[in-house]
């Protein structure tokens, strides 16, 4: 099958979770089927294939699999982007606001080097509001962020056009309205 539709059959849909009338699209029967994540893994970086890519950023959770699987495939580093708290050493932050309240993600302050080029990853782009956050944290310490990539785009949302306006290029391999 063409991959959007070897990819899509994969995800499973769980009604009103985390609260009624929220679809929450579950990745864990992806990763659980050896094809779907190799071939997720292999699309989500394949138009940086054989670019050199210093560092793969993955967020906090579902973005440190894939993410770490992405790095291993392209021979670059893996940097965790954390829920605040979670991080051992010296961190920068960035704040970000939530449908109530806000939210504050971390990364190890010397987990990147200015100049160093980096390419973010998490399982799935909403708003964009994490994935937004995730940028300027990538940008305070100078990375260059060449892409963002997630499995899941719920297009509705808006997300992926937030990170385009920041002159981020977006991938994308399935929509969910
Ligand atoms: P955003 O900040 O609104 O773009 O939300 C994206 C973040 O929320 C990502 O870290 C996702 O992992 C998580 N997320 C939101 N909705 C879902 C879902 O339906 N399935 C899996 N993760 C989700």
């Amino acid at each position: 099958a063409d991959i959007g539709t070897d990819l899509r059959n994969s995800i499973r849909s769980i009604p009103d979770y985390p609260k009624p009338g929220i679809v929450f699209r579950d990745i864990t029967t992806l990763l659980g089927n050896a094809r779907a994540f190799r071939r997720a893994v292999d699309e989500l970086v394949q138009p940086w294939a054989g670019m050199k890519i210093d560092k793969v950023a993955g967020i906090e959770a579902r973005g440190f699999i894939l993410g770490g699987a992405v790095a291993h495939q392209v021979s670059a580093g893996f940097v965790p982007i954390r829920k605040k708290g979670k991080l051992p050493h010296k961190t920068v932050n960035v704040a970000y606001a939530l449908e109530y309240g806000e939210d504050i993600i971390e990364m190890h302050a010397d987990a990147l080097v200015a100049g160093e080029r980096v390419v973010l990853v998490d399982d799935l782009i909403a708003t964009g509001g994490t994935a937004e956050a995730a940028v300027k944290l990538l940008r305070q310490l100078g990375a260059e962020v060449l892409a963002a990539c997630f499995v899941i785009d719920l297009p509705d949302l808006g997300g992926a056009e937030k990170l385009r306006k920041l002159g981020v290029p977006v991938r994308t391999l399935i929509g969910f309205e």
